[in-house]
Formats: structure tokens, sequence, C-alpha cells
């Protein structure tokens, strides 16, 4: 798990890069960095970043000394680690989280996969199911993993080495806490192409499953997991506009399959929202930190309009 949070800052430092933060960036880059357990070309390939943003953040001897220093650690560390990968292209190795596992013939499985370099990506896993290979414990929805493929001519790809990262196990004692988690991943199951690369919707999964205990209402975590989402992938937007007549909607609002409109354009079987509901969905969505999120509690009523809705 500290692993995955070391992950956060810093995909939180390269989404603070391209807002020209720099000086949020060296934070978080610094974060990412200090904490890391490894020496590895992984860390090496931080601490590059971590130099850029010191160069971009006004620390220019500094940083241009640290980034070569940096480069030179990650390129000496980079030839143990990944030789076998470079010099046998293409083999490419990815941590994610497997979202669901179909079982193939009498040992294989299929995974999908969602990594924050990548997106999704479907892994063929040959003999996954035989005790040989002992994966029949990590090859399970919900499973945080390191992962070695070669790409074929397909969407499908073929899995080699796989070692567990997080296993979720403060997850899996409580049905809610599990049924949350399998929400959120069978979101994005639904929702995201093969290999369009989502670094934030990545750092957001895996910072909401962290948080998932630290819930009052885990239907405000999923609804705002659903809400982000659809805002990622330009399906839905704040303030919320009539689809018809772009008329901004703040004190109604009519919903059919995601889709807002104005009370004269509304169709038959559109779900009506008031003005405390349209705000708590723009909240849900919008909000940018998880103390907004962890003492929200849902009505039944506002559950079932965004089931209905949304999902
Ligand atoms: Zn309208």
């Amino acid at each position: 798990m500290k692993h995955q949070l070391f992950l956060i800052h810093y995909l939180k430092g390269k989404a603070d890069m391209l807002m020209k933060d720099y000086s949020a960036a060296e934070n978080e880059y610094k974060q990412a960095v200090e904490g890391f357990p490894k020496d590895n070309a992984e860390k090496g390939d931080w601490m590059v970043h971590l130099g850029d943003a010191m160069y971009m953040n006004g620390k220019k001897d500094e940083g241009s000394l640290h980034r070569f220093i940096y480069l030179l650690i990650a390129l000496c560390s980079f030839i143990p680690y990944n030789y076998a990968m470079t010099s046998q292209q293409p083999f490419h190795c990815v941590e994610g989280i497997i979202l669901k596992v179909i079982p193939f013939g009498d040992y294989d499985q299929i995974l999908s996969l969602f990594t924050a370099e990548t997106g999704l990506i479907k892994l063929f896993m040959k003999g996954s199911r035989s005790r040989k290979r002992g994966l029949q414990g990590i090859c399970i929805p919900l499973t945080g993993v390191q992962v070695v493929y070669k790409e074929k001519n397909s969407e499908l790809f073929s899995g080699h080495e796989m070692t567990l990262i997080e296993s979720y196990r403060f997850l899996r004692s409580d049905l809610n806490h599990l049924n949350a988690a399998c929400t959120m991943l069978n979101a994005l199951e639904s929702t995201q192409l093969p290999c369009k690369p989502a670094p934030q919707l990545y750092a957001l999964l895996l910072y909401f499953l962290a948080r998932i205990p630290d819930c009052a209402d885990l239907a405000a975590l999923t609804s705002s997991f659903r809400l982000k989402l659809l805002r990622h992938e330009g399906l839905i937007a704040f303030p919320l506009e009539c689809l018809f007549c772009q008329a901004i909607l703040k004190e109604k609002a009519f919903h059919f399959q995601g889709e807002s409109f104005c009370e004269p354009h509304r169709t038959a079987g559109t779900i009506e929202f008031d003005e405390e509901e349209i705000r708590l969905l723009e909240h849900l969505a919008t909000c940018q930190s998880f103390q907004g999120i962890a003492t929200i509690v849902l009505s039944d009523q506002f559950k079932g309009k965004f089931n209905f809705v949304f999902t």
C-alpha cells in the first residue's frame, strides 16, 4: 500500500507539472522520491522528474545538477533492472490493478488490468490457474500487481511475470467495503477504452480505494468516483446545461441516461433533480479534498435517482 501512496505523489507531481504549478510539483515529487523504498530504475526516473520540477521552479543550477546526477542513477539502475526487456522488445513492465478476471480453458485466464501509463489492458495469462505458476492467489480482481507483458497483434496481450504489490486485504473483511471497491472497478472496466492512458483516474482510484474505510456513507464515495469518471470522459460538465437549448440548469434539472434537460425539453422517463440535488451532484463531481466527501450521507431518494440515471 505504501508503495502506491508514493505513486500517488508522483502522479500528482505530473499533474502539477501539466498545470505549470512547479512548486507543488517539486513538493509532490520530493515526497514520492524520499519515501520510495527501493533503489531501482523507477526511483531514478522519478528523481529525473524532480530535477525537472526544481529547474522549472527557478532552482536552475540546483535542478540541472540534480537532473544530471539523477539521470546517471536512472541509467545505471535501469541496465540490470530492465535489460532483459529492452534487449528483447516488445516487453513492457507496468503496475496496475486487476479489474476483472475471466477463466479460459482449464488453466488460463484473461485479465483486465488498469494501469497508470497505458490505461486498460487485457492480458492472456497462460497457466495462471495451474498450481505450478503460483499465481492463483494473485490473479484476482482488486489486486495491485506488477506485470511483464508482450504486445500481440490484437488487443489481447500476453502476460508473463506477475508480482503482487497490494492485496487490499483491509477491504476484503467487510462486504460493504468490498462492494464499494468493486463498484469503482466495474465503472472503469465498462468505460475505459483499451490502451488509453488515464494517469489521473488511476491516481484517483488508488486514493479512493485507500480511503474506503474512512467514509460515513460509501455511496457518496462511489457516486463521487462515478461522476469524476464521467467528467474525465467528457460525458458530464458543470454547471449542468440542457442538451437542446444549453440553458444553465440551477433550480431544476431533468436527467435521462446521463443527459440533462431543462423543463420544456424534458422527455418521457426523465428524472427530476432539485436545486439541492444539483448542488450535491456538482459537489461530488468537483470536490478536490476527501474531507468534502467523507462526512456526506446521501438520502435513499438521491441514491435511487443517481443509480437510475448515472449507472
Ligand atoms: Zn432546454
